[in-house]
């Protein structure tokens, strides 16, 4: 009986090896209980949202009796919210957006497809580094897209070269997340002009702007003081995509957010699109119980003294079990090499110790196993 569209039915089939790992996990725990089996798999945040998100739940409790507190809204969002997250991008991009150049959205993974639904025509490529985080691939697809995965260098950087031959007339947009998820790694000024350069050169030849989409969970959280560097600097197509999944323990919440360079030529006109995609994928507007909690919560983060202990913990298992792996200058992971080579034996040799981790392939990371904190 065909019960699901073919498409799906082989997505389930490949599912994802982030998700098998967690139900796979479910399984042991159910088994051996909850405390004998060590889950480094998903990035699930588990810092306690700071104490003013729960004073801000009572406050907004207070309020939302008021008749119609919880109707329907613009479907940008509130426009107080706006204002506030327009000030909060402004410093930490370094660089003034106002409150229209902002979308609040239902967390970024919402934001990246109201994006890739405003901006692909039927095949269109998204170009994108591998490894990378394996849900981007279906958002592209979701709206027609392709997504077109060119490699990175031996330390997980990117390869200009690599990703200006990936370049064609149906490149509409080019994706990078940093700090990056699996590997770490944050992308530098000097890589990032360079990247802005090679796309305003191909935009020009190509007649068609090539969007630079960066998306940023883990900007709050980067190791010895490595800057995480605003693209917005750099070129004027392009797009950032974040949300407060992780800097507020919120992941559940699905409380995000998409920003245009308030510099891009018709702007306006893209924010258009975009407030129409996220209105008529069916999210409608981000949740208005996250945006009044980002009214009262926004300069706060969680206490990232707890990520970094813990980074600096698994740092020192890793080298004195001997593993090999450049450690992360930021987000949730580290993506050691698999010993042996093969990351997905080697993957399913821990889980027979009970430790649940990432095999690397499931990033189109190839011989690497991920490590979440
Ligand atoms: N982008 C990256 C790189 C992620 O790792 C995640 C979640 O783990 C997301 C996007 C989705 O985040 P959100 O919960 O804000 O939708």
């Amino acid at each position: 009986m065909q019960v699901l569209a073919k498409e799906i039915e082989v997505f389930l089939e490949k599912s994802s090896w982030i998700r098998r790992m967690f139900e796979e996990g479910l399984e042991l725990k159910k088994k051996y209980g909850e405390d004998n089996v060590y889950d480094f798999s998903l990035g699930n945040p588990d810092a306690p949202p700071p104490q003013i998100i729960k004073d801000a739940l009572i406050e907004i409790s207070k309020k939302i009796i008021r008749p119609y507190g919880l109707g329907y809204m613009p479907n940008s969002g509130y426009l107080e919210t706006r204002k506030r997250l327009a000030s909060f991008v402004s410093s930490e991009q370094g660089f003034e957006v106002k409150s229209d150049d902002v979308l609040l959205t239902c967390g970024a993974a919402g934001g990246l497809n109201a994006v890739f639904k405003a901006i692909l025509n039927p095949d269109d490529e998204v170009i994108c580094p591998r490894p990378y985080f394996v849900e981007y691939k279906f958002y592209v697809l979701n709206h027609r897209g392709k997504l077109i995965s060119v490699p990175t260098s031996s330390d997980f950087h990117l390869d200009i070269k690599a990703i200006s031959d990936a370049i064609n007339k149906k490149t509409r947009a080019v994706l990078i997340n940093s700090p990056n998820n699996p590997t770490g790694a944050i992308y530098t000024e000097e890589e990032l002009k360079d990247l802005a350069n090679l796309l305003e050169t191909k935009s020009k030849e190509y007649n068609r702007p090539i969007y630079l989409i960066s998306d940023e969970p883990y900007r709050f959280l980067v190791y010895d003081d490595v800057e995480v560097p605003s693209i917005f600097k750099f070129y004027e197509f392009s797009i950032v995509v974040s949300s407060f999944s992780k800097s507020l323990s919120l992941a559940g919440e699905r409380i995000g957010y998409v920003a245009l360079n308030p510099k891009m030529p018709e702007k306006n006109k893209l924010m258009d699109g975009l407030v129409f995609t996220n209105r008529t994928l069916g999210f409608v507007n981000a949740p208005a119980i996250g945006q009044k909690i980002l009214d009262l919560a926004l300069d706060t983060s969680v206490d990232t003294t707890i990520y970094k202990k813990k980074k600096e913990m698994l740092q020192k298992v890793l080298e004195e079990a001997g593993y090999e792996f450049i450690p992360p200058q930021g987000g949730f992971y580290f993506f050691p090499k698999a010993p042996g080579g093969d990351d997905v034996e080697f993957s399913k040799k821990l889980q027979k110790e009970r430790i649940l981790v990432v095999p690397g392939s499931g990033f189109e990371g190839k011989g690497f196993f991920r490590v979440s904190i």
